[in-house]
């Protein structure tokens, strides 16, 4: 035999148990994935236990604090030992229990997994103790709260009821933990959970807040509606549409199963499908019924429209495969087909009789338009109105148009008035950009935008300058053209890129460039809070040097200077540098003495200029400000900052041939986002500030057509 050849092959490594403790993560890391996940288990507990208040509180996305505090009916403190083992449960002894069981835990390894894999603490107290019990477990097993002290459940004050902490979850498990970073995901996902199981439990008072804020991000009533939670978590909008079906199926006079749905109606058109699925009480998720349901609705909602749907349904808890996977998240159980079949047929019915509802609405509308329109002329609104008010606006028109007044309505004059009608950008789903990257079901996403635009302030100056450019404006201002603007129905975005927009005044439709508005728009913002414009924070601040360079180097630079293109950055940087705390004072441009661009000013709320042209508007702050004079200056200055702030790419000869790659999804993302704050931030802050100048009249804003000639014309199709 030759040694050195058995020195090659490699010798055996000995199987080795792995440590219990490791086996223990691991098996954790199946049930918790994740805080929120986390949070499921315990608001089932609570539930379980019979609790009518819920209250959660959160810090770091969960991942630091997650404490659930209910009124359940408390755990025995001889329970406590055994409480985090695995296994242990109350509510399951025998195999054959398993399948008549309907609350919804029944595994007993919730508390177990947490245990090993985050600091575990419980208080809780049975009505019948004299006093609560304060409890940590480690690894499944009661831990002292120090070491030195005793493990035993410690009595304490406390009420009736458990509340149970997590803290430092995943602190053993560094890789789960390096990939929930964003917190303010996973706190979404924790009000994700809870707003379903709220929907779900609309008895049960239900709260979670941020460790530390004063206010609840997520409050409910007791004893509420199911309806009336749709409506208070996932506004009003879509309570509005909601309509209720029961499905059930009797055999031998036996209830088999039975499920009751809340689903929006054609008219709802949400951006992405909500659709809350319990089974037997529990949130599970069946992609295969997620997908029946949306086909019902593929037939009657515009392309890229989605409708909600909350579906409950009751089975034989025999039926349910619990083991299909260790958080019973994705279920199956018995007849999933036929059932699935027998409720999305209802539905279907459902929806088709009431579409046919839809089309008379949908005239009563238009006969409504002119009146209000004439009314809305008279009331003189300041305010873009809000949700609700809008609703009733229209409820009120409905009313108009049904009661047969003096005032008949021909039908040539049967246009969309209403701002709240249909627009042309409604068909084609576009998200607040505010909303990128959270779950969709923000409660208020629906309210919020209109909610939160606040008064611009004309700010108090003394300056005979800046009082001489503000009445310039008001000297300037065409009284028609800004009554357009004021009073109009935005139509829809026609381009994006070449900025042209329809919007609709009385009876006339017209064609704007909506960046031409804009642009004025800011000028006229800017000088408006001039002295007083909020500070848009750069963190980690650029250096001024190298964003000027950047804008420079990408110039042609005309033969006749001798200035070599270093030469320029250092100039217009000096010009820059040696303006610094005017620039601060009067326009919150911050720029530090060591040259880094802190902050700029901020516009307009809810509104974030495209920072790819900041390098742009630094390097023309140079040489197209006229520094030498006040006046001047400042006009100057304003116009190139409302220039940075207009929507739109970097405009130069060359972007043609970049646009024409294929677009990304930031892209695509990107222009949503543009598209939303044009419809949604620009046009309203116009309709509220804009004193127009008759220099717009000439280019950007053009009458294309009068809608009662268009109706004549569609009379004879
Ligand atoms: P399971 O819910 O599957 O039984 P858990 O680990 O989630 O397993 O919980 C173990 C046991 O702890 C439960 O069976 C229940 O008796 C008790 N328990 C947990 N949370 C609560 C609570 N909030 N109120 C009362 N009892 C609870
Ligand atoms: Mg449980």
């Amino acid at each position: 035999m030759n040694p050195e050849l058995a020195d090659e092959a490699p010798a055996p490594a000995p199987i080795r148990r792995l440590q219990e403790s490791l086996i223990n993560r691991i098996a954790a890391g199946e049930i918790i994935h994740r805080p929120a996940s986390a949070l499921k288990e315990l608001l089932e507990n609570s539930l379980d236990a019979g609790a009518t208040t819920i209250r959660v509180t959160v810090k770091d996305g969960g991942l630091k604090f997650l404490q659930i505090q209910d009124n359940g009916c408390g755990i025995r403190q001889s329970d406590l030992p055994i409480l985090a083992e695995r296994f242990t449960t109350s509510k399951l002894s025998t195999f054959s229990d398993l399948s008549k069981l309907t609350t919804y835990g029944f595994r007993g390894e919730a508390l177990a997994s947490i245990s090993h894999v985050a600091h575990l603490s419980v208080v809780t107290k049975t009505r019948t103790s004299a006093c609560a019990y304060k409890v940590h477990y480690s690894d499944g097993k009661l831990v002292p709260a120090q070491r030195g002290q005793s493990e035993e459940p410690k009595p304490c004050a406390g009420n009736d009821g458990t509340t149970i902490t997590i803290e430092n979850l995943f602190f053993n498990t560094p890789t789960r933990l390096s990939a929930l970073r964003n917190t303010s995901e996973e706190y979404a996902r924790i009000l994700d959970v809870l707003t379903k199981y709220a929907i779900h439990n609309s008895k049960v008072s239900f709260t979670c807040k941020k460790a530390g804020s004063p206010s609840p991000d997520l409050s409910t009533p007791s004893a509420s509606t199911t309806r009336h939670a749709i409506k208070m978590l996932y506004g009003p909008s879509i309570e509005k549409d909601l309509l209720q079906v029961t499905v059930n199926e009797n055999t031998n006079n036996e209830e088999s199963w039975s499920s009751e749905v809340y689903l929006t109606n054609v008219n709802y058109q949400g951006k992405k499908t909500i659709f809350l699925l319990f089974i037997n009480s529990r949130l599970v998720e069946s992609s295969r019924i997620k997908r029946a349901i949306e086909n019902v609705y593929t037939g009657v909602l515009p392309k890229g429209a989605a409708p909600f749907v909350y579906l409950s349904l009751r089975i034989d808890p025999q039926s349910v495969d619990v083991n299909v996977h260790p958080t019973k998240k994705e279920v199956h159980f018995l007849n999933e087909e036929e059932i699935t079949v027998q409720i999305c047929n209802t539905l279907q019915a459902k929806l088709a009789e009431q579409s046919q509802s839809r089309v008379f609405e949908y005239q009563t509308l238009l006969t409504g338009g002119i009146e209000t329109s004439s009314q809305r002329n008279d009331k003189k609104r300041k305010d873009v109105p809000t949700e609700t008010q809008t609703a009733n606006d229209e409820d009120q028109e409905n009313e108009h148009a049904s009661g047969s007044g003096p005032k008949k309505i021909y039908s040539h004059h049967k246009v969309r008035t209403s701002l709240k009608d249909r627009t042309l950008d409604s068909m084609f789903p576009v998200v607040n950009p505010s909303q990128i990257g959270k779950e969709p079901t923000d409660p208020n996403s629906e309210a919020q935008p209109q909610a939160r635009s606040r008064d611009v302030k004309e700010s108090e100056c003394f300056l005979t300058s800046v009082n001489q450019l503000r009445s310039r404006i008001a000297k300037g201002k065409h009284k028609l053209l800004t009554e357009i603007l004021e009073k109009h129905t935005f139509v829809g975005i026609v381009d994006v890129n070449r900025c042209l927009s329809l919007i609709q005044y009385s009876t006339k439709l017209y064609l704007v460039n909506h960046g031409a508005l804009a642009e004025e728009l800011f000028y006229q913002l800017g000088l408006r809070q001039f002295g007083d414009l909020s500070r848009l924070k750069l963190e980690p601040p650029p250096s001024l040097r190298v964003l000027v360079k950047i804008a420079v180097d990408a110039e042609e630079i005309s033969e006749e200077t001798t200035l070599s293109k270093s030469d320029i950055v250092d100039r217009i940087v000096e010009t820059l540098q040696s303006r610094r705390s005017m620039l601060s004072e009067y326009f919150s441009l911050n720029i530090s003495e060591d040259g880094l661009v802190q902050s700029l000013p901020l516009i307009l709320r809810d509104y974030t200029p495209n920072l790819d042209k900041l390098p742009l508007f630094l390097m023309r702050l140079g040489p197209q400000v006229n520094w030498m004079s006040e006046t001047d200056c400042f006009e100057s200055f304003l116009r190139e900052l409302a220039y940075f702030y207009v929507p739109g790419p970097i405009i130069s000869d060359d972007s043609v041939s970049t646009t024409t790659e294929q677009e990304t999804d930031e892209d695509l993302a990107g222009s949503k986002a543009e598209r939303w704050q044009i419809q949604h931030i620009l046009l309203p802050a116009m309709r509220r500030y804009l004193a127009a100048p008759k220099s717009l009249l000439d280019r950007d804003v053009v009458q294309i057509a009068s809608l009662p000639d268009l109706y004549k014309v569609f009379e004879r199709c």
